[in-house]
């Protein structure tokens, strides 16, 4: 699958879920911190509705307490 079908198909899987609370304010190894062409996936798919499944997230979330999800 080409990246650009990969990308469009993230975006629509993501329509129907919730984004990361995280989001609203990135910690700086988020990867929608700094993002590049090659990430754009990556934050389509864990920021935009499979936060449960990013590493930082679940890092972040048993360090740091769990936030409202958006
Ligand atoms: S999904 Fe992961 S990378 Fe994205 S905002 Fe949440 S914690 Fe950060």
């Amino acid at each position: 699958m080409k990246n650009k079908e990969k990308i469009a198909e993230l975006k629509g899987n993501t329509c129907k879920k919730k984004f990361c609370p995280f989001t609203r304010d990135p910690f700086e190894d988020c990867y929608c911190a700094e993002t590049t062409t090659l990430k754009t996936w990556i934050v389509l798919y864990y920021c935009g509705g499979h936060f449960e499944e990013c590493e930082i997230y679940r890092y972040k979330n048993q360090n740091q307490g769990n936030r409202e999800v958006l």
